[in-house]
């Protein structure tokens, strides 16, 4: 027989009715109450015959001990929502596996709300930036629009085709489609940002609110005392006729952040590429040593970045994804 340990504070109530003990032989002292208004199944389980105190070999301190498959830690987070939040606050799931546990504990033991609230977990950010498919299967499986429709969102940020994942099974060739098709025509609707850039000349109004993009570039010819003149830009204007403004070709590092952008935005529609690349951008500008472009790049960039990100995300926040619920 496995040798038994209790539980953390409240599960050590010495006024608790009956056992629950995990798997891994803890004892949880609970009250039968609260979890028979949070599940009928309980309710159905205390109501059949138990050893009178004392007598039976299933008791302990006179307690009815009951025995359940789950493990301690996923019973300690699954009896915390079954408590009233003046014993036991909610507990934070941040992984998904404990949040699979936990549901499958919930849809086991019929607890309907404490299922819808796991649920709600799958919307937490960590969750959904690790794992944005499994969480998009498992929420539509549960029937939630919300989280299925902002887990899909997460799944912009990853190529257009997945790779295999763990829940798959749990969604059919239909919904996958359905995802697929959104993913593709944000990626269509991110598209015109490229060839129309209004809205990078709409936010700066004149060539003059954004000479970091058009900087004076360095004479050559011109000799200043054999240092480079700080107040021009050594990096050379793009040779590209596409990303001009107000008809001037801008530094050649922007249309290239331009070009590379929007070549993994047709896979990744979705904010975070655009920052990322602003971040490597940030960095090659620096380490490429014009005095004038280093010193301003990272304020400007970022403040474009944010410009385009947003951008993104209002081309596709009007993307249906078109599923039943
Ligand atoms: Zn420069």
């Amino acid at each position: 027989m496995i040798m038994s340990t209790c539980a953390p504070s409240p599960f050590d109530h010495p006024k608790a009715d009956i056992i629950l003990r995990s798997a891994d032989g803890v004892d949880f002292c609970v009250f039968k109450l609260f979890l028979t208004l949070a599940s009928p199944f309980f309710e159905t389980m205390f109501e059949l015959p138990q050893p009178a105190d004392g007598t039976g070999d299933d008791t302990k301190d006179g307690l009815p001990v009951i025995p359940v498959p789950e493990d301690s830690k996923t019973l300690d987070t699954f009896l915390r929502f079954c408590y009233p939040s003046t014993l036991a606050e909610d507990p934070l799931l941040d992984s998904l596996a404990d949040i699979l546990a936990i549901l499958g504990a919930a849809k086991k033991y019929s607890l309907d709300l404490i299922e819808k609230k796991v649920c709600q977990a799958l919307v937490n950010h960590k969750v959904l930036e690790a794992e944005p498919l499994r969480c998009f299967a498992i929420a539509y499986n549960a029937r939630l629009k919300h989280e299925t429709i902002t887990a899909a969102r997460y799944t912009l940020r990853q190529p257009l085709i997945p790779a295999w994942f763990e829940e798959i099974e749990l969604i059919t060739a239909s919904d996958l489609l359905a995802l697929l098709t959104y993913h593709k025509k944000c990626a269509i609707a991110v598209a015109p940002l490229r060839a129309n850039l209004d809205w990078v000349t709409n936010h700066y109004g004149s060539l003059n609110s954004c000479k970091w993009l058009v900087p004076e570039m360095q004479n050559p010819n011109r000799s200043y005392y054999g240092t480079p003149d700080p107040t021009t830009c050594s990096c050379g204007r793009s040779t590209q006729a596409e990303f001009m403004l107000w008809n001037n070709t801008s530094v050649s590092w922007w249309a290239t952040y331009m070009k590379e952008t929007f070549e993994l935005l047709r896979d990744t529609p979705c904010r975070d590429i655009v920052k990322s690349e602003a971040e490597k951008t940030i960095q090659k500008v620096r380490g490429a040593g014009c005095t004038l472009c280093s010193a301003r790049v990272k304020e400007n960039m970022e403040e474009f970045s944010e410009l385009l990100a947003l951008n993104v995300e209002k081309a596709t926040a009007s993307i249906e994804l078109e599923m039943h619920f």
